[in-house]
């Protein structure tokens, strides 16, 4: 479902003049915020801040460490730190968030406000006062730039980096089949504005910690070729999390070598969860499978090639659940 360019234009148009009425406003990142969802957030905080707004980015979870050269960090805090009956924000706009469940438990700070939606998903429901969802875009870093431009903010070098981060994150560094003319023109821009690729690249992709390369050997010793080749699985967990010293986000990155295998089409990771109740399945697929649907069948959500979902029980079981969504889709028939 692509959006006509008018209700892009309309709900731009929408968002600029609630930001130019109201005064507070609070940004909401998806539980287990990715490149994206940091870099989109960080930006738009800073361009809000630079208005003379007051305004707040909150994650449930934490950011990944790697994020922590990007400015405007000062401008976030974790949902846990506020107590929602203190906190007020006439508006609260959701970035990168298939629902507002997404937002965990950042969603009690919205319990008052007018909801924006800013996001990039198909999957996304459409929820909201203003929603602002192009699934075409490879970022919502992307529809931020949009939305600066139509807000007629300066970007500063430091948003100009925050939104580099997002969009090339997003694209796996400006390789996968979301990446487009545009992505390229709007980096293109960023890179005018001040973002400088090579460094961001080295932060980005070129640094790792020891404990997630000790990670990355326990999970690659996991993998499972299955489906006449076509399917790759690797699982982390919480004892390979614990014998390597990583966090859960140290996990980003492990999905790409799966899918990497000569002949794979689809390749999962589970990662167990933190309480042990279930696992976070992530998918992605190569060219042909549409994962976002496989995941939403598991309650989940997420693009036609990256996608998740939260399926319940021991690695065995939540393998099996799986593994019978993924057989009905009969996607391992042709070539
Ligand atoms: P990842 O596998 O890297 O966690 O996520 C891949 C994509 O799927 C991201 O765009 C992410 O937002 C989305 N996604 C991951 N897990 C979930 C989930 O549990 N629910 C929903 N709705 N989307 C998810
Ligand atoms: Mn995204």
């Amino acid at each position: 479902m692509k959006p006509s360019l008018s209700s892009v234009e309309d709900a731009l148009s929408e968002i600029r003049s609630l930001i130019e009425k109201h005064h507070s406003f609070v940004l909401l990142e998806h539980q287990k915020p990715d490149g994206d969802c940091v870099g989109s957030g960080l930006a738009l905080v800073q361009a809000l801040r630079n208005l003379g707004k007051q305004a707040l980015l909150v994650s449930q979870d934490p950011h990944p460490a790697v994020y922590d050269f990007l400015p405007g960090r000062e401008f976030h805090t974790r949902a846990q730190y506020i107590e929602p009956e203190d906190f007020r924000a006439e508006v609260a706009i959701f970035i990168d968030c298939t629902d507002p469940e997404r937002a965990g438990k950042g969603l009690e700070l919205a319990s008052n406000s007018i909801w924006v939606n800013i996001d990039h998903h198909v999957s996304n429901t459409g929820f909201g006062d203003v929603s602002l969802v192009v699934p075409d875009a490879a970022a919502t870093g992307e529809i931020i730039y949009k939305l600066l431009l139509a807000m007629g903010v300066p970007i500063t070098k430091e948003i100009a980096t925050c939104l580099f981060v997002a969009i090339a994150t997003d694209t796996g560094g400006f390789r996968y089949q979301n990446t487009t003319q545009e992505t390229f023109e709007i980096a293109g821009a960023l890179t005018g504005y001040g973002a400088i690729p090579w460094e961001i690249a080295e932060h980005i992709f070129e640094t790792r910690s020891v404990s997630s390369i000790l990670l990355l050997g326990k999970a690659l010793n996991t993998l499972k070729l299955s489906r006449g080749g076509k399917l790759a699985t690797v699982s982390v967990t919480r004892d390979m999390m614990a014998q390597a010293g990583a966090s859960p986000d140290e996990t980003e990155g492990i999905i790409g070598y799966p899918r990497s295998i000569s002949g794979v089409e689809v390749s999962l990771l589970f990662r167990e969860m933190e309480d042990g109740s279930g696992f976070h399945v992530s998918f992605r697929s190569r060219s042909k499978v549409d994962v976002s649907k496989i995941a939403m069948r598991l309650g989940g959500g997420g693009h036609p090639r990256a996608a998740g979902a939260l399926v319940k029980g021991n690695l065995e079981e939540a393998s099996q659940k799986v593994l019978s969504v993924l057989d009905e889709f009969d996607i391992w028939m042709d070539s």
